[in-house]
């Protein structure tokens, strides 16, 4: 940030405010504290009988790998109707949404990642243009070779394993590290 999004000042000066717990950057003009947080991401596992449905990204990053739709949460929005929102947008298709699956942190991207199973219902729009292909895979057929990121590999994997036994559980922690809680049957 070069200058203050209140009022235009490049006076901006890292400090603790009186009462806070933690250095923000405030405006010496203005005196505006000017706070970051992190962005949450929701998204959604497609499924339908013994598939899911992935994306093939049209955008960087990590263009040309598959990943499950997922975006940014919008001011206004819930994080289901967010999860069904990217579904719509990636894939063209609509979802209902089932249950939470996957809450992770990305913390050196400042980023939370809140990630839903949901149910196809039906296609009703062309894919969008972040994606350059959408495909229905099995458990014998994903591409774990080309998947977007290791976190999207693991909880694909937990997905199909679980899936085969129809008890679905919640993933909480980190990306790479976490617990596997409230264990139940579909
Ligand atoms: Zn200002």
């Amino acid at each position: 940030m070069n200058y203050c999004s209140h009022c235009g000042s490049s006076q901006l000066h890292k400090k603790q405010p009186k009462e806070d717990t933690h250095t923000r950057i405030v405006c010496g003009q203005c005196a505006q504290v000017h706070y970051r947080n992190p962005t949450i991401i929701c998204g959604c596992i497609i499924e339908q009988d013994d598939k899911v449905a992935l994306c093939l990204r049209a955008i960087e990053p990590q263009k040309n790998t598959w990943t499950i739709p997922a975006g940014y949460l919008e001011f206004g929005e819930s994080t289901e109707l967010a999860a069904q929102r990217e579904a719509l947008e990636e894939t063209g298709m609509a979802v209902e949404i089932c249950e939470l699956y996957s809450v992770f942190n990305v913390q050196h991207m400042h980023q939370v990642y809140i990630i839903y199973r949901a149910q196809f219902v039906q296609k009703t729009q062309e894919m969008g243009s972040e994606s350059s292909a959408v495909k229905w895979f099995t458990e014998h057929t994903l591409p774990f070779e080309q998947l977007s990121y290791p976190a999207i590999k693991t909880m694909l994997l937990r997905h199909s394993k679980e899936r085969k036994t129809g008890c679905f559980s919640l993933y909480q922690g980190d990306a790479s590290a976490g617990r596997i809680t409230g264990l139940h049957p579909n």
